[in-house]
């Protein structure tokens, strides 16, 4: 090759892709940060902090044969970040403090597959990277949990089941408490892409919760270390673990003296500190704590300072990454969170950063939504179901809001501002009574397509009557491009749009009675006279069309749109669909989010 073609590839190679080119350059190696986020919390990660996720928890079910997954809609949001965030691996934690049944599963050579199979199973279906292994611990009940002796070699036999059953591509971890003891690590490594080590809760006040040393380079001890970070390391270390399989896990938490402070206290719960203490620094142990009057330590926890430190260890000792224990316990302004990427994912952060300037939405999140669906479904309504979720994600982005998806089990409907359904409505009694209830006190709802689908068969009358008193007459088919007139004349959900828009395909469905004759409703949009005779299958030769409305004695708009994977490719429809959703959502009985 000669010289100047050369040149020639490499500038149009730092045209194309200057960012990738200046990571290669980098010396900085890849390391990961790996966070905990709970089923309990509503704290959305942000997915430029970490590179991995563990959802916590599922467990072992009641019959020893598979997982049960505790909030499964807010695993189907956090799996829903990788939309934005390509790179990012969730993984389902299973296990955690006082989380029992793995004995009797790892017991017996079925329950270890039939446990495997279903690992395997959840992955796929929700879209997760792979499985965590929070067994705490093999051959202890110290948790209050069920143990044999024959657990860490039962631990084994399970790891390589599910390191089959998920398949070689698929992460696989667990965590290890700082003592590296109940699991023979030889055997389990193959099998494990890394370890997290729980490297904290190694002491209560007067102890510190997390010491990063017990001795400096003198030799002198610190009073209120027991156990330290360092000698977790090591143990994992002397175990047979390759640093490279390691990441240190860190608390974003501390632990109280149950007098001054509670035994847990989040790390955005404790500043500053009580009247009466003062903030002090273990110089030994290189960790921070409150001390009362006497000196005397009565919350041993981590701040930024220590943190740092931790995070310095790790390069250091050239560890595969950080993990801590959990997201939601930084305070609002991220400082540990972000602390630890700047750290140990330098370049992921300072891109963000710059991507962050240009953002106005904070952290405090605007508003809460749920999005409703079903698999269950002809393909084309299934297709426009997983646009949907994908659309409506993006939303969340720029606007500041929370969207938790939840496919075919409807839960409780409380703390949603606005619950969207673009496919199906719910089918159970229980379920529809709840709905009800949940519009008839204010509730929001956004609909499209089937979701609006109701005649004989749909057995729910309340539901007729909300979407306006109609019902299925006919559809047009095959599906195809229609050319709308949009109404309302200056209502928020048709304000600045065009007179007219050329919809993209979608099938279409006619009402008996016609949704106008309902002085309730509020026609926005329909078919414009043009678009008849419409379908070739399925034909609508004229008559009034309404597409678009909201039923005024209540929250909702419906939106026929919906059918098949094009709806979201036209700006001008995606605008109605916007205003939809934000002017359902500023009618909030709590107020206008988007006024805040
Ligand atoms: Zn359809």
């Amino acid at each position: 090759m000669n010289k100047t073609l050369l040149c020639a590839i490499v500038s149009m190679t730092l045209l194309g892709c200057g960012v990738s080119l200046a990571q290669n350059h980098s010396k900085e190696p890849a390391r990961i940060v790996v966070a905990y986020v709970t089923s309990w919390s509503d704290v959305m990660p942000d997915p430029s902090l970490v590179t991995h996720i563990n959802y916590a928890f599922g467990h072992v079910n009641d019959t020893f044969d598979g997982v049960r997954i505790d909030n499964e809609p807010r695993l189907r949001s956090i799996t829903a970040l990788k939309l934005e965030a390509p790179d990012l691996k969730v993984c389902l934690s299973i296990g955690g403090w006082g989380s029992g049944r793995f004995s009797e599963m790892a017991a017996t050579e079925n329950n270890r597959k039939a446990f495997a199979l279903d690992c395997s199973r959840i992955v796929d279906e929700f879209n997760l990277d792979g499985i965590d292994m929070d067994w705490e611990y093999p051959t202890s009940s110290s948790a209050g949990i069920s143990s044999s002796p024959d657990d860490t070699k039962n631990y084994t036999l399970l790891i390589k089941e599910i390191r089959t059953a998920i398949g070689p591509s698929k992460l696989l971890t667990m965590a290890s408490p700082s003592n590296a003891k109940f699991v023979d690590f030889p055997d389990v490594l193959p099998h494990m892409d890394f370890i997290n080590v729980m490297a904290y809760d190694m002491g209560r006040p007067p102890r510190h919760n997390a010491a990063l040393y017990r001795q400096d380079e003198s030799g002198n001890t610190s009073p209120f270390a027991r156990g330290s970070v360092d000698r977790a390391i090591q143990n994992h270390l002397d175990a047979g673990i390759p640093r490279e399989k390691l990441t240190l896990g860190m608390p974003l938490y501390g632990h109280g003296d149950k007098v001054n402070y509670p035994d847990y206290v989040d790390f955005k719960d404790m500043n500053p500190p009580k009247e009466g203490l003062t903030k002090e620094w273990d110089e030994i142990a290189r960790v921070p704590y409150y001390a009362d009057s006497e000196g005397k330590p009565v919350l041993g926890y981590d701040d930024v300072r220590s943190i740092t430190e931790k995070c310095r260890y790790i390069k250091d000792k050239d560890l595969l990454g950080g993990m801590y224990w959990e997201y939601s316990c930084d305070n609002q302004e991220g400082d540990l969170i972000r602390t630890i990427a700047a750290e140990l994912i330098p370049k992921k952060f300072v891109s963000a950063q710059k991507v962050r300037k240009a953002s106005y939405a904070g952290k405090q999140k605007r508003f809460k939504a749920l999005l409703f669906y079903s698999d269950n479904v002809e393909e084309a309504h299934r297709e426009f179901a997983s646009q949907a979720v994908g659309f409506f994600k993006k939303l969340t982005v720029g606007d500041g809001w929370i969207l938790d998806v939840s496919k075919d089990k409807f839960p409780d409907l409380d703390s949603y501002d606005i619950v969207i359904m673009p496919d199906v409505i719910p089918w159970g009694k229980n379920d529809r009574e709840r709905f009800q209830k949940y519009m008839e006190n204010g509730g929001g709802w956004l609909g499209f397509h089937a979701a609006g689908y109701n005649d004989a068969s749909t057995g729910w009358d309340w539901f007729q009557r909300f979407l306006g008193g109609v019902s299925f007459l006919c559809n047009t088919w095959p599906p195809q491009p229609a050319l709308v007139e949009v109404e309302g004349s200056g209502h928020p959900v048709t304000k600045n749009l065009p007179k007219r828009y050329v919809a993209p395909s979608s099938e279409y469905y006619q009402w008996n009675p016609d949704p106008r004759s309902n002085p309730d409703l509020r026609i926005l949009a329909s078919l414009a006279e043009e678009n008849f005779p419409m379908g070739l299958k399925d034909v609508v030769y004229g008559g009034d069309f309404p597409v678009v409305w909201t039923n005024t004695k209540f929250r909702m708009v419906y939106i026929n749109m919906g059918h098949g994977d094009e709806t979201f490719s036209d700006p001008t429809q995606n605008l109605l669909i916007i205003n939809a959703l934000r002017w359902i959502v500023s009618q909030s009985p709590s107020g206008d989010p988007f006024s805040r």
